[in-house]
This record gives C-alpha cells, sequence and structure tokens, in this order.
C-alpha cells in the first residue's frame, strides 16, 4: 500500500508532465481530496483524469486571461475532437466522472476562491513537497500551462527545444489522450560513443575557405572558393533560397536514383552488418551533390548568405497530433517559399555497428525514429573503417526533426547533405529544404529513403501510411 505522502508525489508528477505548476494544482488536489472523502482510488483512475479536469475546470472560471496561452486557430481546429471536459464527458457510469461533475454544482461554478489555499494535509506543506527528490531549480515550469476550450488542439508542452534553438517549437495535442514523446532535444548532433569525427582547423585546406572575403560573400560578382563545391555558384541565393537549379538537380536525385551514378564500396559496411562473414556485393550508394558553408576560417560574417543551416531553424513550426494514424508530426506555422531551409535532421552520432547492436539490446517497447545513413560520400575511398561509416539516430536524442513523417516520393521537404566542419565528409549535416511553396498550416514530411522491400536492412521498417499516389509500401 503507498503512503499518502507517495501518492501525493506521484499526483504531482503527472500534473507536472503537463507543466501545470505545482502552488497551482494543490489547492485543486485538496478540494478533490476532501470531495472524494480522502479517496485516492478516484484520483489516480485514469492516470488523475479527475485531477487534471478540476485544474483546468478552474482555469477557465478564472476567466479571459489565461487563454492567451491556447495556440491560435489555424482553419483545422473544427476537425479535432473536443478535449474531455467534464461537461462533455461522454458515459456517466465511471465514479470519477460521476464525482468530478459534482466540482461543477451552482455553489461553486465561478467561485474559484472558495478552495482554501492554506487549507489542507499536511503532506503538501512545501517542506514535503520539495523533498521529492527534485530540485527546486526543476520545478520551475518548463511548460506553459494550458486552458480548456472546447474544439481546440492545447499547448501541451510550450517549447520542445528548451530555449536552445532561436524559435519556439510548441506540441500541441489533445490533454491525457497521447503518450508525450520522451527524448532529449538536442540542437546540434553529438557522437555516442565510437564515431570518429575529426573536426581540426589544420584540416581546412586554404582552397577550402575563403579567408580573404568580409561581410557576405553572395553578391560579390566573382564567387569565392566557397562556391567551388557548387560548380562555382553558391547553392544559395540572395534571398536566402536555394538555387533552383541546384534543388531541381537534388529532387531528380531523390525521386530517380538509377538515372544518377552510384559508387560501389568494395567492403559495403551496409552489408557486413546484414552479414559479417559473408557479406553480399555493394548495392551501391548514390553519389550526392553538396552545399559547402562557409565556416571558421572563412573571413565573412556569420550573416553572410552562405551560412544558412549553421544559423539553425528560423521558421515557425508546431508539433501536433496527427489524424491519420501516423503518430506526432511536424507542420509549418508560416508560408514557406520553395527552397527554404526548415531545419537540421540531428541525432546522435552512431557507428553503424552501435545502431545495429542498439536495436538488437532495444525493448522493442522504445519507439525507433528512423535513422539515417551517411553514406553521401562513402564512394570517395573504397574502404571505410567501422567508426567511419556513420548514422544519426533520433530515437532518443534529437531535433524536432524526429517528428517530421516520412512520405514516399512527393514529399514537401527533401534532405541535402552539407559540409560546414570536416572536409573529409564520412560526417556532414542533413538539411530538410522545401520542395515547392509550403502553404501555413500543411504537414511537412520527407522520404526516408527507405526500401519497403527490404528485409534484410537492420531497422524494420514500418507500415507506410503516407496516402501518396507514389507509395512505395506496395504489400499494403
Ligand atoms: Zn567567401
Ligand atoms: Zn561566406
Ligand atoms: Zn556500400
Ligand atoms: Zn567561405
Amino acid at each position: 500500500m503507498m503512503s499518502v505522502r507517495e501518492r501525493a508525489r506521484k499526483a504531482f508528477q503527472a500534473t507536472r508532465a503537463l507543466g501545470l505548476p505545482d502552488q497551482e494544482v494543490t489547492p485543486v488536489l485538496e478540494h478533490l481530496l476532501k470531495l472524494f472523502n480522502n479517496n485516492w482510488d478516484l484520483i489516480e483512475s485514469e492516470d488523475y483524469r479527475a485531477l487534471i479536469d478540476a485544474y483546468f475546470e478552474l482555469k477557465e472560471n478564472k476567466g479571459e486571461d489565461n487563454r492567451k496561452n491556447v495556440v491560435g486557430d489555424y482553419g483545422e481546429s473544427s476537425r479535432l475532437p473536443k478535449r474531455l471536459c467534464l461537461q462533455d464527458s461522454e458515459g456517466q457510469a465511471s465514479p470519477t466522472k460521476c464525482s468530478a461533475r459534482q466540482i461543477l454544482s451552482p455553489e461553486e461554478h465561478g467561485k474559484p476562491s472558495s478552495v482554501n489555499l492554506q487549507q489542507g494535509a499536511t503532506f503538501l506543506n512545501k517542506k514535503d513537497s520539495s523533498s521529492s527528490g527534485c530540485s527546486n531549480s526543476c520545478k520551475k515550469p518548463q511548460q506553459q500551462p494550458v486552458t480548456c476550450e472546447k474544439n481546440r488542439p492545447l499547448h501541451i508542452i510550450n517549447d520542445i527545444t528548451k530555449g536552445t534553438e532561436n524559435v519556439k517549437i510548441s506540441l500541441v495535442g489533445d490533454i491525457g489522450k497521447q503518450e508525450l514523446p520522451k527524448f532529449t532535444y538536442m540542437r546540434d548532433n553529438i557522437i555516442y560513443q565510437d564515431a570518429y569525427v575529426h573536426i581540426s582547423l589544420a584540416r581546412v585546406a586554404d582552397e577550402d575557405c575563403c579567408s580573404g572575403c568580409s561581410g557576405d560573400c553572395l553578391p560579390v560578382s566573382i564567387p569565392c572558393a566557397c562556391a567551388h563545391e557548387t560548380g562555382g555558384e553558391f547553392a544559395y541565393t540572395t534571398d536566402g533560397q536555394l538555387r533552383d537549379k541546384f534543388l531541381k538537380a537534388c529532387i531528380s536525385m531523390k525521386q530517380d536514383p538509377e538515372g544518377h551514378d552510384s559508387v560501389y564500396c568494395q567492403d559495403c559496411p551496409l552489408e557486413r552488418l546484414k552479414n559479417e562473414y559473408k557479406p553480399e556485393k555493394c548495392k551501391g550508394h548514390l553519389v550526392r551533390k553538396f552545399i559547402k558553408e562557409c565556416w571558421r576560417k572563412c573571413g565573412c560574417n556569420m550573416q553572410c548568405g552562405n551560412r544558412v543551416v549553421q544559423r539553425g531553424i528560423t521558421c515557425k513550426l508546431q508539433v501536433f497530433w496527427t489524424r491519420e494514424g501516423k503518430g506526432w508530426g511536424v507542420k509549418t506555422l508560416q508560408d514557406l517559399p520553395k527552397g527554404t531551409f526548415v531545419c537540421e535532421y540531428v541525432g546522435e552520432i552512431l557507428t553503424n555497428t552501435e545502431l545495429f547492436e542498439r536495436n538488437l539490446k532495444g525493448s522493442g517497447n522504445e519507439k525507433h525514429t528512423y535513422p539515417v545513413t551517411l553514406d553521401a560520400d562513402w564512394g570517395s575511398e573504397r574502404v571505410l573503417k567501422d567508426e567511419e561509416a556513420l548514422c544519426l539516430d533520433a530515437t532518443f536524442c534529437g531535433n524536432v526533426a524526429r517528428f517530421i513523417n516520412h512520405r514516399c516520393f512527393d514529399a514537401n521537404l527533401i534532405d541535402i547533405p552539407v559540409e560546414v566542419e570536416t572536409p573529409d565528409r564520412h560526417y556532414y549535416h542533413l538539411a530538410l529544404f522545401t520542395t515547392r511553396d509550403v502553404r501555413a498550416s500543411e504537414e511537412l514530411t520527407w522520404d526516408y529513403g527507405i526500401d519497403f522491400n527490404d528485409d534484410e536492412h537492420p531497422i524494420k521498417a514500418f507500415k507506410c501510411c503516407c496516402r501518396s499516389a507514389f507509395c512505395r509500401d506496395v504489400k499494403r
């Protein structure tokens, strides 16, 4: 049997996960306990639904002020199901629902001040709640409180990036209905353990940077050395988008890989994983187009037009719960012209062996994101050491890109390799750009490049729900 203190601690754990401040939950909990004659079972049933509902009910009664936190209407709220507010509760059989209903009795309604803040059991006093193993600093609500408003998706998390990005990225959904994603937000890739990523100034050759430049590299009539990689023309226009010709070439390569050059490893790291003792022949890796951005040794400033990806996310994005069974997804909250940089795909940098082992060890319960193989330059050397054959895994650590759903063939984003700090290209950045004009509130998608027929791939492909007319998952 759990102690009362333990039960209170668990209740706060649940409400904190939704970003509700302890000091506001405390009076609601005290009130409910009184109402339920200290029957904790009623409070705990359905993941503290009575408590959470009562909290939002109180908030709503407090008036308009709190509604600022509710996400704006992006034109599809009417399609979203109603949040389960007390008035909307379907079915009356559950004791929780019936009991909670009492909170809305006419006497109580609109008089939240009747809840006595000072009253209540001793286990709720300040000293005790801070002894729950949580330091004071981590109790500051990172997430904004939400309010109950009919027909609207709600901010569950105000900023999933925890302030690491230039922009806030909210997560919206229906409170209590979806499991919140468990992961650590990271703005930049990080090495997990064995990956060999050698970043050093000495390795940046003079002909691979533009130390003679100043200000912005783009507007000058003769492009500097940093444009060599992209054929003497920068990949970006002065408006900050990808040059049309460059984008077109990347899309064509993505949509028709057979029509483009591939290289074949002598000893393919991917095949080695599938069968260590008798690896099959390399299936080939596309020779992909790279963007090369200015970096430390360049004379230009941080606002240089050839430093787009390294400046980070600038467009307004939102994580939302999709209606087509795809789980969480990402939408843009603003119109994005064709060729706009949206975000990088960020994750842990793993060797392919580490990824393989991680998947073997996995409990099977964690929701894996589809890993990205960094094989865009595997052709430059015929044999890669294990610590040089790398991939990105955003299952446990990653940025907003881990929520972007897959779409076969005609996705509105495309992934393009970007060289920033490592000229050897075993490691590089993978940046996502729009393939066409994208309207505000559209879901963002990219083609993970999955071969749905490859049953031996270390990561089992998921059942594709992309609804593209060109969907490759024909086994559906
Ligand atoms: Zn330059
Ligand atoms: Zn530059
Ligand atoms: Zn290969
Ligand atoms: Zn440069």
